[in-house]
């Protein structure tokens, strides 16, 4: 008899191909990501990683299977039992579960750090400006930029301006958090920094991650997986163990 916990699947790709023409980017993709995990893609550019995440993300759809974000499907809808082709309105629903944090931070620069981490929490949740505030400030402080609630996004480094972009994303508590290269367009002294935030977050254990990564050091210390793309198939994956020190 088997008593171990059912580990709880929060993100599912179920044979899911991606075309562009006739060009096949992603061939009968499988996956299963579970609740905390942290999953780290990396690969040769042009592998399908970015495409991955984003039909994740609902910015590109898939031409045939079905990808489930906590227990729901995120480009079909179910009536009847039947899986439907879904509508903005859901796809706008499924997408309150992603958090997403690119290489361009893409911070409101008329607004204030703390306006920036307030105005989705607000405007999309519903939160009294009061729980708005301290929601963000608990994630300010946990980028180590609480310091900073006033300033404006000119005012900050690129590799502040990443961490207040990572805050904002985690103040709205999605299921799962996507990294697409977010250290590619900061200076070298800056990329440090980032990561180590985001490790600090990883190992909290809670937050589900996904993270596209050329820097093999970070994705073997952040990673409890690695999935290795080459030409639109997972070639290997397994522990950074496995797929990064043993490849
Ligand atoms: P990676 O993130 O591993 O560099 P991508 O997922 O960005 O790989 O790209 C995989 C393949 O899909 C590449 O051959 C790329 O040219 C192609 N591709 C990606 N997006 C598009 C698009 N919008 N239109 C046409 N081809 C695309
Ligand atoms: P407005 O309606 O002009 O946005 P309010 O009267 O609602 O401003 O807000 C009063 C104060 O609260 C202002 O100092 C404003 O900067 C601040 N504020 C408004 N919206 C937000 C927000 N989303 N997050 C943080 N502070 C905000």
């Amino acid at each position: 008899e088997n008593l171990e916990p059912a580990r709880e699947v929060i993100v599912r790709y179920n044979n899911v191909k991606k075309a562009f023409g006739i060009n096949i980017v992603l061939n009968d993709l499988n996956l299963d990501v579970y609740k905390g995990e942290k999953v780290a893609l990396i690969g040769p550019s042009g592998s399908g990683k970015t495409t991955i995440i984003r039909m994740l993300m609902t910015l590109e759809q898939p031409s045939s299977g079905t990808i489930e974000i906590d227990g729901e499907h995120l480009w079909h809808k179910e009536v009847n039992g039947q899986l439907k082709d879904a509508d903005e309105k859901h796809l706008r629903k499924v997408r309150g579960k992603i958090g997403m944090v690119f290489q361009q931070y893409n911070l409101f620069p008329h607004m204030s750090i703390m306006r920036n981490c307030t105005e989705a929490p607000i405007h999309v949740l519903g939160l009294s400006k009061d729980e708005a505030k301290e929601r963000a400030l608990q994630m300010l402080q946990k980028v180590g930029l609480s310091d900073k609630v006033d300033m404006y996004p000119s005012q900050l480094s690129g590799g502040q301006q990443q961490r207040v972009a990572i805050a904002r994303s985690l103040v709205m508590q999605p299921k799962v958090m996507l990294f697409d290269e977010v250290t590619a367009a900061l200076d070298p002294e800056l990329v440090g920094e980032v990561l180590e935030v985001i490790k600090d977050i990883a190992s909290e254990g809670e937050t589900t991650m996904m993270l596209i990564t050329h820097e093999m050091d970070f994705a073997r210390d952040v990673a409890d997986r690695v999935l290795f793309l080459d030409n639109g198939l997972i070639a290997e994956h397994g522990t950074p163990y496995d797929v990064i020190e043993n490849p």
